[in-house]
């Protein structure tokens, strides 16, 4: 059944319409009067609704019911991304949404490289979190957040059980083994240093904040790797891609 998430709270009003890119895309699925489809509030909430009319750019359909609640995952994963190039961190919003990202929070750090701040950025990134999520078939929209410094996210940070610090220079400790010792928390925040990599001040402050530093191998990864491997690596060991 085609899947098309609705702007907050317009499904709490009547008859829903879609326009635009959602009314163009039930266009070339064909969809007419009488086909169901189903709608998603973006928070986790999917219905049922039945196509009322279609018109070349504008599709009106009536909410039946709630669809049965979907299983939300276990764990909450926060990715705490440093700033990379604009296309870098495109890349890393749809990648992190579909590996079960429910926080995306850009950071500047001491070696992130400047770069000029494109006014739409933020709304880019809304998109992409919300047409990848729309194309992988998860219910709930991951929050990207507008880039902050590094000490503003350790402090959003704060109150999750487990805050690991993707560190190269962590000689002992592996993703693998720290989540493997630790039972089965409600969430879990990573930090992915920039190209240049974290500057040891910063990492004995994120330690100081609650931070564990944890090794991805012997191999440097590329910035928008090591984020998406962490993400893939916590999702296996917490189990949802087991
Ligand atoms: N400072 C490094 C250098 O120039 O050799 C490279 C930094 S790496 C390109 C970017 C970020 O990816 C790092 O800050 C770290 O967060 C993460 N990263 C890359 N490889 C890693 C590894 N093997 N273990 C843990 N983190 C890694």
């Amino acid at each position: 059944m085609a899947r098309y998430l609705m702007v907050e709270g317009t499904l709490a009003r009547g008859p829903v319409v879609l326009t635009g890119r959602e009314a163009r895309h039930a266009r070339v699925l064909r969809l007419g009067a009488g086909d169901r489809v189903q709608l998603c509030d973006g928070r986790g909430q999917l219905y049922t609704a039945r196509v009322v009319t279609v018109t070349r750019d504008r599709v009106e359909a009536e909410v039946l019911e709630p669809a049965p609640a979907q299983v939300m995952p276990a764990v909450s994963l926060v990715l705490g991304q440093a700033l990379p190039k604009a296309a870098k961190m495109d890349l890393v919003i749809e990648k992190a949404t579909e590996l079960g990202a429910d926080r995306i929070i850009p950071f500047t750090s001491v070696r992130t490289i400047p770069q000029p701040r494109a006014s739409t950025r933020l709304l880019r990134w809304h998109r992409l979190a919300e047409a990848a999520s729309k194309q992988c078939g998860r219910p709930m929209i991951p929050e990207v957040t507008d880039v902050v410094p590094f000490d503003e996210f350790l402090r959003m940070t704060e109150p999750l059980p487990v805050k690991l610090l993707l560190w190269e220079g962590e000689a002992e400790r592996s993703l693998r083994t720290l989540l493997r010792e630790g039972g089965r928390p409600g969430g879990v925040a990573l930090a992915v240093g920039p190209e240049g990599g974290f500057a040891p001040e910063e990492v004995e402050r994120a330690r100081a904040r609650g931070f564990v530093p944890v090794s991805l191998g012997p191999r440097i990864l590329r910035t928008e790797t090591a984020g998406l491997a962490a993400l893939a690596i916590v999702q296996y060991e917490l189990s949802e891609l087991a």
